[in-house]
């Protein structure tokens, strides 16, 4: 097996959160070589968590999502190339091919493409209907709402809250459907899932849960709505799709590399020699889980490029991350360190759940497994040092 320690030249596919961050890794750990960055979208790269917060509520605007600016992109010392996404990978010849015909060549592959949301049956096209995964839907869909009264979000994850109370604080009536019992449940498990429950109840969100849905609803070349699959029709002259994303990797078919669920890496973040993946779109074998893993969420993508650089220089160590993620809805800044299984013993150790400030830790055997924080960001990080990360298994929050 050949294995690229020290490359003269590094090609990043993915000019986002885990893209730019692992270009900035390689610099930060000493890699004076070549480096390329390439991107699909035309933006400067920006970040997504406040697309559906600060921009999508107009509390930003949109440049302020830019997650470097120019002269800090300049001093990366890389070619940054946007606008033309890459369409195919030759893994022995360590080649990319691009949309506009250009073929990079690189002693080291990065891939760092990210995930592209689901849609419905029905939906491409049809006026009123939107995803949200980039800044341009951030603003085509903000337009829209703010032209709007009702909106129904379908989906009742991370996204699908997180737009659902956007979109209550923006003054639509909102209603929020999904298959769940209660807004991320899978994520938060039933004790921290039920006061979210009531958190965007009190805020006037309709919750319609415990039903998928089963059809939008139109007229004349634009939604009326959605129909769940009990029959009920929930009217609106918006509705946004929010229920998962997939993992980009079509421009990856017939490469040879393993597609499932994401590029398959092994504990090291290594597809092939020579070519690693990053953030939202890879999967990894987490060593210290004993499992195939793939997180969705901002800290990893950070996390992980940091480990890939190390490991395309030469480190080759396995990266065994403790899951984290965060969410913000209406006022509360909920936290999560570890896992939350379903089973768990949940004990609150700060603050109380009645004033919406707590920490609490979740524990298994005997074994703390889990940290939750409410409102408590300061105390939750200093509990994290509470987690037994070796009885962590089972992984839930803001995983596949
Ligand atoms: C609206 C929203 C809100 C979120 N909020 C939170 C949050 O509150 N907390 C949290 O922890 N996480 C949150 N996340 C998740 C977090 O943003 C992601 O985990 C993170 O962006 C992953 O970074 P990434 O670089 O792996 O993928 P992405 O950010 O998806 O970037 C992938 C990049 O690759 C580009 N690309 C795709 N195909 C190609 C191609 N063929 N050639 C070249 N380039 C290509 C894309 O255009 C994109 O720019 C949120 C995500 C979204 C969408």
């Amino acid at each position: 097996m050949v294995v690229v320690s020290t490359p003269d030249s590094v090609l990043v596919v993915g000019a986002s959160a885990a893209g730019l961050s692992t270009a900035e890794a390689l610099r930060r750990q000493g890699y004076r070589g070549r480096l390329t960055i390439l991107g699909a979208e035309e933006h400067l790269p920006y970040d997504r968590p406040p697309l559906s917060k600060q921009v999508l509520s107009g509390v930003w605007e949109p440049q302020q999502a830019q997650l470097r600016p120019r002269a800090a992109l300049d001093a990366l010392d890389a070619e940054l190339i946007l606008g033309d996404p890459a369409v195919g990978l030759d893994v022995a010849a360590r080649t990319v091919r691009t949309a506009s015909g250009r073929s990079l060549r690189a002693d080291a592959v990065v891939i760092a493409t990210g995930l592209r949301a689901r849609t419905l049956p029905g939906q491409d096209g049809l006026a009123g209907v939107h995803t949200l995964r980039g800044l341009d839907d951030a603003q085509s869909l903000r337009k829209d709402l703010l032209a709007a009264s009702r909106a129904v979000v379908v989906g009742d994850g991370v996204l699908g809250s997180e737009i659902a109370a956007t979109a209550r604080s923006m003054g639509l009536d909102v209603t929020l459907a999904g298959p769940q019992h209660a807004p991320m449940a899978m994520q938060l498990g039933p004790f921290a899932a039920e006061l979210l429950s009531d958190l965007h109840a009190e805020n006037g969100v309709r919750l319609r849960l415990g039903a998928s849905v089963a059809a939008l609803e139109t007229a004349g070349g634009r939604t009326t709505g959605v129909r769940l699959e009990t029959g009920e029709v929930l009217p609106a002259e918006v509705v946004v799709v929010a229920f998962g994303a997939a993992p980009v990797t079509d421009w990856l078919d017939g490469s040879g590399l393993r597609l499932e669920n994401g590029v398959v890496c092994d504990a090291c973040c290594r597809a092939a020699d020579g070519i690693w993946a990053v953030g939202d779109v890879a999967r990894w074998h987490h060593d210290g889980l004993g499992t195939m893993l793939r997180l969705e969420n901002r800290t990893n993508a950070t996390e992980q490029a940091a480990a890939v650089a190390a490991n395309i220089l030469g480190e080759d160590r396995p990266y065994v991350p403790v899951p984290y993620f965060w969410t913000d809805q209406f006022d509360a800044k909920i936290q999560v360190h570890g896992v939350l299984p379903t089973n768990a013993e949940v004990d609150i150790v700060d603050g109380a759940t009645a004033d919406r400030r707590f920490v609490a830790l979740y524990r298994q055997a005997g074994r703390t497994v889990g940290v939750l924080g409410w409102n408590m960001p300061k105390q939750t990080r200093l509990r994290r040092s509470e987690l037994d990360t070796n009885a962590i298994a089972t992984p839930t929050g803001g995983t596949s």
